[in-house]
């Protein structure tokens, strides 16, 4: 069996490698000296986001969908590990539309993982989600909370990747890291509420509308902590399938956002209208926040709080930082 004990020197698969975490997370393992392929179909990929490694001799690109399963197959050929990102990330869609997770999400990671099976690669880490927890009662919530009731299709379909993932860890002797994550935001941001807000505000610098009643509190981490804390957990644990939170240890919500947008973008006399009720859309966890203490007992350590993650984010997003 192939054990991960060391994140360097490895052949490795990103599904998603030119989407907003996928491409952070290939310039991490770049930087570590892995050899490192990308898988993306470009639906909300940007090639400038990978731009830099294409000169590369150890980087690959493959324009390929997972739903093409001659293309996953072949890509799958002398990978050590596979960073399974490729998703379709939008929470909302669900309520509109009943396929698009389930061919995007399921059938996505079905396919990779049968691709995995005949190739005989045996390690797969995975971006999962808070979502799958639905509702949960206990906040922070713990890893092992249960039980897992999605209120989102998008959760729904996440936690049967993760089903799909953990048998076919025990079935087909392979390892696999889950990793549920928080609000993750950072440069290259490309959707979510400060994409949101910020496009809202460019077209009317008087008025933003803030879906619910802008107490939703949900805990917000940036991308450059999110790829660190999967790397240490790649590294660090080794069961059959290991499962952490990846979050920020507070919260903040849609109104405190939105007033640290207008302040960084300038403005003042910004009207927030709130289309009310407590969630922003059906499916809307409005109350998140991750317990990550078995990452912390590991030696893993959150640094920026949720509100520093906003504001640095909304800079780049804005012009005034890195957006790199
Ligand atoms: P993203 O849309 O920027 O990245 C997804 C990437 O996957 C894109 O490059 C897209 O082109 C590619 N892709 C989509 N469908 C594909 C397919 N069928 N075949 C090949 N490539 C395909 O989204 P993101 O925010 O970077 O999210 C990355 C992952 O993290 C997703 O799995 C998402 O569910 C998960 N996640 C994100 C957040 C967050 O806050 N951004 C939170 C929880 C979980």
């Amino acid at each position: 069996m192939v054990v991960v004990s060391s994140l360097s020197g490895f052949r490795i698969l990103v599904t998603g490698g030119a989407g907003f975490i996928g491409s952070h997370v290939v310039d991490r393992l770049v930087s570590m000296n892995n050899r490192v392929t990308v898988f993306d179909n470009m639906s909300s990929g940007r090639m400038d986001f990978i731009s830099r490694h294409l000169e590369d001799p150890t980087f690959r690109f493959i324009e390929g969908d997972l739903l093409d399963t001659d293309a996953i197959g072949s890509a799958c050929k002398d990978i050590d590990l596979v960073f399974h990102v490729a998703a379709n990330p939008d929470v909302r869609l669900g309520a509109t539309d009943t396929r698009v997770h389930f061919d995007q999400n399921i059938t996505a990671t079905y396919n990779l993982l049968e691709a995995m099976r005949k190739s005989n690669v045996k390690n797969l880490a995975f971006t999962s989600t808070s979502t799958v927890y639905g509702e949960a009662t206990i906040i922070p919530t713990p890893e092992n909370y249960g039980p897992l009731v999605p209120i989102s299709l998008y959760g729904a379909s996440k936690l049967a990747c993760e089903a799909l993932i953990t048998s076919y860890s025990h079935t087909f002797d392979m390892h696999s890291w889950i990793f549920r994550f928080a609000n993750i935001i950072g440069d290259r941001g490309t959707h979510g509420i400060i994409v949101d807000f910020i496009d809202k505000l460019k077209k009317n610098p008087h008025e933003l509308e803030i879906l619910g009643d802008g107490k939703q509190s949900k805990s917000y981490l940036h991308v450059r902590e999110c790829v660190e804390a999967m790397m240490f957990a790649v590294t660090e644990s080794n069961d059959e399938v290991n499962i952490f939170n990846i979050g920020s240890e507070d919260a903040t919500n849609p109104t405190r956002i939105g007033e640290i947008i207008v302040e960084e973008m300038g403005l003042s006399d910004v009207k927030f209208n709130y289309t009310g009720g407590s969630r922003g859309w059906k499916g809307d966890v409005p109350k998140m926040m991750l317990g990550i203490d078995k990452l912390k007992e590991m030696g893993w350590k959150n640094e920026w709080e949720s509100e520093r993650s906003v504001r640095e984010t909304v800079k780049v997003l804005v012009g005034k930082g890195d957006n790199t």
